[in-house]
């Protein structure tokens, strides 16, 4: 089948038949508005006779995306989530038309495997084009020197919201539009939506809130299990979770994907032999969740955790709480990054937290640097130097004696092709598409060097995002999380386990609270082994739920 049935296919009789069973049949007459660009929870619609055009909102204008005749339904990406319609639907003529609402086909999916495949193959082929279309109604006008600029571009792009981007510096006709919208040039990031309503400097909250992303929360509503952070972790729970009936809330601080969805292409994943992109990952993962029931709510950090009450308490960053007889921590980890703008427009295209195989072999012959002066670097200069020209090890300290194992430091001191460049900081890293310079400079002469180089690693460790749980749950000595046989007696009487059993494997020091991936304690940082401790945890956390 080519892309465009695939993406707009026509059902048979029968197939069409299932959805009517649970929707209805009505009539339309030309010219209705079925839907609006901007609303949330829209029906889905099939076309028995007569047709719908779909089109685009851009400004005053109305963007022809295609009409759909009979046996055709409507719909995106959209329908399984709470995110708001990119495109207005309209009849052409008087209509003969099937309606569901978005629940019932949400069901239709999780049992009907035929169905399924049809529609999210074609939602997720929709919300692509949508997003590669020219122009859009939201438009982003920034600054490539501004790390709002930056934060707001990848909020956008981690989360599939199609945009435009007009930068200050280089396109020109965006004096124009800052001056329609009265916004002086140093007032960028604005977002301009819908309507004309421009946004200065937004909150990943209010971007959230704009499209749609945060569903409106019921904090009177107990859930079986809230999952706290979208990582390959949380959204591994999140399928196996809710695939298995449990009532499943994801609350995310930014974009499905965590770590992993900043990865330009995961390789050693398996089942992909030639890599995938972190981003159509979390993609997938996250259509895969909301399919099963899972409700994904992003923008929603969670700021603490009340763990005295039963159901559990979790506060969020807007004030507000939701109730839960269990929860999953997959928080993960933030890797200390350096406190440059043009940092994440190179993650991944030459700046790298890990050295394998993979980076190794993009070093080959190369001049490459590393930041750091603990084992990680260490252990990265010596495997790195038997590919790359030269290494170059920067530190801010005076040396390396007090944070790197000495059988490190002798074979760094034993290979010609290593340097290490004490009390220096990275100040500025260059290139066009991917990193090409690298200027360091001496934190006391303040003397400047540039030098030549497209891989730069950084092994600066990594801070789990565990600070909403202290003094609720058992944390090791660098504040991740302690779980099953880690947990000491000493721990357990500290924390007042009241339970007979131990913690189960991954359960925390509070029962009913698991945890998962890079935040927990001990764990293996890969995304196979965080997807393997989010399917496995479902399985415990039912047990648990017996004893809650
Ligand atoms: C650039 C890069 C490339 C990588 N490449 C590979 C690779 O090729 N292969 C591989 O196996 N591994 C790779 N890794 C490691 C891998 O991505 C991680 O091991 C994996 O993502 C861990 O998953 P996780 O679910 O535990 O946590 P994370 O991926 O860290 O996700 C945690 C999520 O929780 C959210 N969160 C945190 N705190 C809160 C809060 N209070 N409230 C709400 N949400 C919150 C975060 O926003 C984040 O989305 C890479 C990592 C990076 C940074």
């Amino acid at each position: 089948m080519d892309r465009a049935a695939q993406t707009f296919p026509t059902l048979t009789p029968a197939q069409i038949e299932r959805i009517a069973s649970v929707g209805r049949r009505t009539t339309s007459p030309a010219g209705e508005v079925l839907f609006d660009a901007g609303d949330q929870n829209t029906r889905f619609f099939v076309v028995i006779s007569g047709g719908i055009e779909i089109v685009q909102p851009v400004g005053d204008i109305e963007r022809p995306v295609v009409v759909h005749r009979a046996g055709q339904f409507t719909g995106e990406i959209n329908m399984l989530s709470a995110r708001r319609s990119l495109v207005r639907a309209r009849t052409t003529e008087p209509s003969e038309l099937v309606v569901a609402d978005r629940e019932a086909l949400r069901r239709l999916v999780q049992r009907d495997a035929e169905l399924s495949e049809i529609f999210l193959r074609a939602f997720i082929l929709r919300r692509l084009e949508l997003m590669n279309a020219a122009n859009q109604d939201l438009v982003l006008l920034g600054s490539r020197h501004s790390a709002d600029t930056m934060r707001i571009k990848e909020f956008l792009a981690r989360n599939g919201q199609p945009f435009t981007y007009q930068d200050v510096e280089t396109d020109p006709g965006v004096q124009a539009l800052l001056d329609q919208f009265h916004v002086g040039v140093n007032e960028v990031p604005v977002v301009v939506c819908h309507g004309g309503h421009v946004l200065k400097n937004p909150s990943i909250e209010t971007l959230a809130s704009l499209t749609g992303l945060d569903p409106q929360l019921d904090s009177s509503t107990v859930r079986d299990v809230v999952i706290v952070g979208a990582g390959p972790g949380g959204l591994a729970a999140a399928v196996y979770g809710a695939s298995e009936g449990l009532d499943v809330l994801v609350l995310e601080e930014t974009a499905p994907g965590g770590q992993a969805g900043t990865s330009s292409r995961i390789e050693n994943y398996l089942g992909f032999p030639t890599g995938i992109s972190g981003q159509a990952l979390a993609g997938r993962a996250l259509t895969q969740a909301e399919k099963f029931g899972a409700e994904v709510a992003i923008g929603r950090r969670v700021v603490r955790l009340n763990c005295d009450e039963r159901p559990y308490r979790l506060h969020l960053s807007d004030g507000q709480e939701v109730r839960t007889r269990a929860i999953v921590i997959a928080s993960g980890v933030k890797y200390r990054k350096l406190d440059l703008p043009s940092l994440s427009r190179f993650e991944g295209v030459g700046v790298f937290y890990s050295a394998t195989h993979l980076e190794g072999q993009l070093c080959q012959g190369e001049e490459i640097a590393i930041v750091g002066g603990g084992n990680s670097a260490g252990q990265a200069a010596v495997y790195l130097s038997q590919q790359a020209r030269h290494v170059q090890i920067l530190v801010r300290g005076p040396g390396l004696a007090d944070s790197m194992s000495r059988y490190l430091i002798q074979r760094i001191d034993g290979s010609p092709n290593i340097d290490l460049a004490p009390r220096c900081q990275v100040v500025a890293l260059e290139g066009e598409g991917r990193l090409e310079r690298v200027t360091w400079q001496h934190l006391d002469t303040g003397e400047r060097k540039t030098r030549p180089i497209a891989n730069l690693f950084l092994m600066t460790g990594a801070d789990p995002h565990t600070d909403w749980l202290e003094g609720c749950l058992v944390l090791d000595e660098k504040k991740f999380v302690k779980t099953g046989a880690d947990l000491g007696a000493e721990d357990l009487a500290g924390a007042r386990w009241a339970l007979p059993r131990r913690p189960y494997l991954m359960e925390t020091s509070i029962p009913g609270v698991f945890c998962v991936g890079d935040a927990r304690a001990n764990s293996v940082k890969r995304v196979a082994s965080a997807v393997g401790e989010g399917a496995i945890c479902v399985q415990l956390l039912h047990r648990a739920l017996q004893d809650l």
